[in-house]
């Protein structure tokens, strides 16, 4: 399957990483979840996105038993309103 491509710099994306968890977090009646994907980098803007998602999202539980600690930590938070979800990702 070609690279993304970078559609501001018409250059291909290389995958920087396999296995980049993104976190999504717990909103209203939907529950935590996770998702694996690969993330790339443009070569030239250094724009990063992950995509290539596997079909399945994971709870908690179940994503604890097929990664480590650190890969949970490395996790990309999802931010669907960052005015009201933001704040919880903060260090
Ligand atoms: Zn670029």
């Amino acid at each position: 399957m070609p690279a993304p491509i970078c559609a501001k710099c018409n250059q291909e994306m290389r995958c920087v990483k396999n296995r980049q968890l993104v976190h999504d977090p717990k909103v209203g009646d939907f529950s935590e979840t996770f998702w694996i994907g690969d993330k790339y980098e443009c070569p030239i803007c250094k724009s990063e996105i992950v995509t290539g998602f596997a079909e399945k999202k994971f709870l908690r539980e179940e994503i604890e038993k097929i990664t480590t600690s650190q890969d949970r930590e490395a996790a990309i938070p999802f931010v669907y309103d960052p005015s009201q979800h933001l704040e919880q990702y903060k260090k």
